[in-house]
């Protein structure tokens, strides 16, 4: 593996297939992989205990976020709350900028790895699908998992963060101009991808050896 950082940064909507897509670009090219979401996950679980999140934001402990609690609709929609207070995301950002450079290559999903984050990520992408389709994914997801919600529910979380995610003062989503626009709507996962590694070894990603 080369000790060289490059970083591949990430951003895009709820189940647009980020997560898909950095996982298999850290597997392709052997660098490591932070989902930042849930950092804002991990501080929502700890509003929803009825932490304070400033506090919580700053108490966290990145190393150590898997939870599969982290994963449910509640937590999602309490980690877009906590994501609008400038404190919260200021706690949360030396670490993923840590994370960005560290040696060998990383790659980082999120909402504003490409804007805030680490602008000067080697390779970026905004990745993006309809809401219509964001939506039926979450939902089939949700399903496997037991939760019950109809589609028109899952619609209108998804169109509700969204909305906050794009309107809020601090770090809001929106496309990196250096940012590769990928609509994975008509895409299948397998086309998604390709094309995602595709870009990046345009921008000088290479493999492990
Ligand atoms: O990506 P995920 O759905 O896990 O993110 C949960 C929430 O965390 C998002 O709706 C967003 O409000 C917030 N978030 C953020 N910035 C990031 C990652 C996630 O504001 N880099």
């Amino acid at each position: 593996m080369s000790a060289a950082p490059f970083t591949v940064a990430i951003d895009g909507p709820a189940a647009a297939g980020k997560g898909t897509i950095a996982r298999a670009i850290a597997a392709h090219f052997g660098y490591a992989h932070l989902d930042t979401g849930l950092l804002y996950r991990a501080v929502g679980a700890r509003v929803l205990d009825g932490a304070d999140p400033i506090d919580a934001a700053r108490a966290l402990d990145p190393t150590a976020l898997e939870d599969s609690r982290l994963r449910t609709a509640d937590v999602a929609q309490a980690a877009s709350e906590v994501a609008v207070i400038p404190e919260v995301r200021a706690a949360l950002l030396a670490f993923q900028r840590g994370f960005a450079r560290r040696p060998g290559g990383a790659v980082l999903d999120g909402r504003d790895i490409c804007t805030v984050i680490y602008p000067d990520a080697e390779a970026q992408l905004f990745v993006t699908a309809s809401a219509d389709v964001r939506a039926e994914r979450r939902w089939a997801e949700l399903r496997a998992k037991g939760d019950m919600r109809t589609l028109a529910e899952v619609l209108e979380d998804v169109e509700a963060r969204d909305a906050r995610d794009s309107a809020r003062d601090a770090a809001p989503m929106k496309p990196a101009p250096g940012a590769r626009v990928l609509d994975t709507s008509e895409l299948s996962i397998d086309a998604a991808v390709a094309a995602a590694i595709a870009h990046v070894t345009a921008c000088g990603g290479r493999a492990a050896p």
